[in-house]
């Protein structure tokens, strides 16, 4: 079926900046035409018997911005079910008294309910693609909701063969960590239309020996490379000496010496990373993610965005975790991106337009997929929202990046299309039950509280 988006303020994200009112026709999964689009009613019959009609669903988007669907490439669906129950910790006693005992009471049944909804919060806001990294259990569970849900998503296990305070449900050797990374690649990657890849995931340096980082680059690297590698570095400045002290150097250092870095490598926060290492990270390739609110929230600091950006390097942004944040909304991302940047490098820096390209055709560029999402253009895979303009907190007029970025909310989000497909359709999920999807949140966050404190 062919979805024509009528009369909406397209805003394009593209190279030149594009933003002008028009329509925007999806056909098979992709944008077709963008502009003057006159509705494509009716067509031949293919025998020349007469005419049939085609089918085309409009939506009314006036009053509406058009935007490229949020990239979200930093998230934790496996921590959903802890939101609220890890709060005002240092990073470090965060993971080892709270996170790590919660992922290890994690079954398939609270894996499933905590991915569920925070994949329902997330595309309700309007991201279409997001980069995963799972617990050391179950990552199954969560690619089947990523599946059932319709998302575009990059996900991988976390793994975790070394380091202090891991709970013993948590630990695995090297090879068996390396092993079920690869079952799970083969299992889910190209699934779901091609929705589905592969990320491997060696959570940190800190519960990482240096096989296993060299293991997921051999094997993300092979035969012309095909899965991503996503970690955690340059956090906060007490890890920062923690990893010293184990280590002897950064762990920016020691993962550029074992190969982990480059176009494939996507690393969460570096908010402590110096000048030399920003130009270093520049030079491999390696992309950042920035999780603003994260690095709020457990006292981290402000990553360097723009210095950043200035030496060449892609970032992306992400949410994080919910026990961390505490929600997974790309639009507050987006807005302390741009507002943070203010207080760090100055007030010209990160303007608005900027701002949602990180969040959008940035964030695909991250993840090296910019030539089939991220900004509309005709030929891309429609991943996309419709975002209401006519608010009373974003009226009455003025420029429309500033609008949405330091405007709008994850309430004016209308519609959201992942590969042409409406999975939200005026406000609600068309593949996830709301209230089940709560409901079994609810009851499975219980249930895993009870075993992880049995
Ligand atoms: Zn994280």
């Amino acid at each position: 079926m062919k979805v024509l988006i009528r009369g909406g303020t397209l805003v394009r994200c593209d190279a030149a900046g594009t933003v002008a009112d028009g329509d925007l026709l999806v056909d098979d999964g992709r944008i077709a035409a963008l502009g003057r689009v006159t509705s494509p009613t009716a067509r031949s019959g293919r025998n020349g018997g007469g005419r049939e009609h085609e089918l085309v669903r409009v939506i009314d988007a006036r009053g509406c911005a058009v935007i490229p669907g949020f990239v979200q490439a930093h998230i934790h669906l496996c921590q959903v079910l802890f939101r609220g129950m890890a709060d005002d910790l240092p990073l470090l006693a965060w993971l080892e008294q709270r996170i790590w005992p919660y992922e290890a009471a994690h079954d398939d049944a609270s894996l499933a309910a905590s991915a569920e909804l925070g994949l329902l919060e997330m595309m309700l806001a309007g991201t279409t693609t997001l980069l995963d990294m799972g617990t050391v259990h179950g990552y199954d569970a969560v690619f089947d909701a990523c599946n059932r849900a319709g998302v575009r998503v990059f996900g991988g296990k976390t793994m975790m063969d070394a380091g202090d305070g891991v709970p013993k449900g948590l630990r695995e050797t090297t090879a068996s960590s390396l092993r079920e990374a690869d079952r799970l690649r083969a299992r889910w990657s190209g699934k779901g239309g091609g929705r589905l890849q592969y990320a491997y995931a060696p959570r940190f340096i800190l519960s990482c020996t240096e096989a296993l980082f060299r293991g997921t680059v051999e094997r993300a690297n092979a035969d012309g490379g095909g899965a991503l590698l996503h970690s955690h570095v340059a956090e906060h400045p007490d890890e920062r000496e923690a990893v010293r002290r184990a280590l002897g150097d950064t762990d920016v250092a020691m993962l550029r010496k074992w190969g982990f870095k480059g176009k494939n490598t996507l690393l969460a926060h570096g908010v402590q990373l110096t000048d030399s290492e920003m130009s270093a990270v520049a030079r491999d390739g390696t992309r950042i993610v920035h999780c603003p609110s994260a690095n709020l929230k457990l006292g981290s600091g402000i990553a360097r965005v723009h210095e950043l950006a200035r030496r060449g390097v892609k970032v992306a942004l992400g949410a994080d975790g919910a026990p961390c944040n505490n929600n997974l909304d790309p639009w507050v991302e987006l807005r302390h991106a741009a507002l943070l940047a203010k207080v760090r490098t100055g007030v010209t820096t990160l303007p608005a337009r900027q701002a949602l390209e990180l969040a959008t055709i940035e964030g695909a560029r991250a993840l090296g997929i910019d030539d089939e999402v991220g900004s509309l253009e005709v030929g891309k895979r429609a991943d996309l929202a419709v975002v209401r303009m006519d608010g009373p907190h974003i009226e009455p007029g003025g420029d429309a990046w500033s609008r949405l970025v330091y405007g709008c909310t994850s309430r004016d989000v209308v519609h959201v299309m992942v590969d042409g497909e409406l999975v939200v359709r005026d406000r609600e999920h068309t593949r996830l039950d709301h209230e089940r999807v709560l409901a079994r949140a609810r009851a499975q966050a219980k249930k895993l509280v009870a075993r992880a404190e049995a």
